[in-house]
């Protein structure tokens, strides 16, 4: 493909799923740039405060982006917040691919193979076909990613993972899940 660059830009939340997909990117070699979006979820802060820590560990250029107006809820899904995390993406970066560290088991429309699929098609038709979604974590579970993330080393204590508050609720999905598989290893 022509003018075809090698980049990714990386959604980098600052929790495990992202961080294991900017791992698992540097890899391969892709050059990766990291884009946090605050879109006013709850954990903003800690969630930047992780984003940029793990961007500065793997020496990833970093930018973020700041959307306001959404009615986001404490925990749980955001309706259509992957596609906002898309579609910023591509347009922050044209001419990158888009990563994304969706995984297996949510249940989320937004992180289904339909839904990349369906990314996928309207990427190529915005950019030529040059722009791929990856999204390499998608048939794996939360438990395969963080038995990987600990293989792969990464720097877990950086990571925040509470989808509620910018210190660990206890009680949401995701400090739920972080608290059962940390107590299985
Ligand atoms: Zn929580």
């Amino acid at each position: 493909m022509q003018n075809r660059l090698r980049g990714a830009c990386l959604l980098l939340s600052g929790g495990v799923d992202s961080a294991l997909t900017a791992s698992m990117l540097l890899d391969e070699g892709a050059e990766v740039a990291a884009l946090f979006i605050d879109y006013g979820q709850p954990a903003a802060d800690a969630e930047r405060s992780a984003s940029c820590d793990i961007a500065r560990t793997m020496n990833l250029p970093w930018r973020d982006l700041t959307v306001r107006g959404l009615l986001v809820q404490a925990a749980g899904e955001i309706p259509g917040r992957n596609d906002l995390l898309i579609a910023s993406a591509s347009a922050c970066f044209p001419h990158h691919d888009v990563a994304l560290g969706v995984h297996a088991g949510t249940g989320y429309p937004d992180c289904s193979p339909a839904h990349r699929q369906a990314w996928q098609q309207l990427l190529d038709v915005q950019h030529g076909g040059t722009t791929r979604l990856l999204t390499p974590l998608i048939d794996l579970t939360k438990g395969e990613v963080f038995a990987l993330a600990a293989r792969a080393g990464l720097p877990l204590d950086k990571t925040h993972s509470c989808e509620s508050s910018n210190q660990p609720c206890g009680t949401c999905r995701s400090c739920k899940d972080r608290e059962s598989i940390v107590a299985r290893a």
